[in-house]
């Protein structure tokens, strides 16, 4: 076995979540409702968290957070869940410190919008 590479834990401390930019917010900012099937309604829920995420000082632990423990659901470090997707596909670990704990957000951003994938941000839009 190729022991060069060695994933990153499944689990990880949850303090930095204590001083995220949604810890007194509404989660049906984050997550969807079940009953929610709407793309509009979605694609704005989701923006609105994305403006909040943008600026969040543990977005880089949350991003790590969500790719590591492969959270299916709601927007996570300022990536949805159809970004999430994506990244799977194209490649994320690289983007994580050595640690495993924090991603270059940076990195993650220029991939999909490389690939066209990233939907253009509402504050620079
Ligand atoms: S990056 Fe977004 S979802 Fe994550 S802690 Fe910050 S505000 Fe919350």
């Amino acid at each position: 076995m190729n022991d060069a590479y060695r994933p990153p834990p499944v689990t990880d401390d949850w303090d930095w979540r204590m001083l995220g930019r949604c810890h007194t917010r509404s989660a049906s900012r984050f997550f969807h409702p079940n009953d929610d099937m709407g793309r509009v309604s979605r694609r704005l829920r989701e923006a609105s968290a994305k403006l909040i995420c943008v600026s969040c000082p543990v977005r880089a632990e949350c991003a790590a957070h969500a790719l590591v423990n492969n959270e299916g659901f709601g927007v996570w470090g300022g990536f949805t869940e159809a970004e999430r997707i994506l990244l799977r596909q194209s490649g994320w670990r690289d983007a994580l410190d050595g640690s495993g704990r924090k991603a270059d957000v940076s990195r993650l951003e220029r991939r999909l919008r490389s690939a066209g994938l990233l939907r253009a941000h509402p504050a620079r839009a």
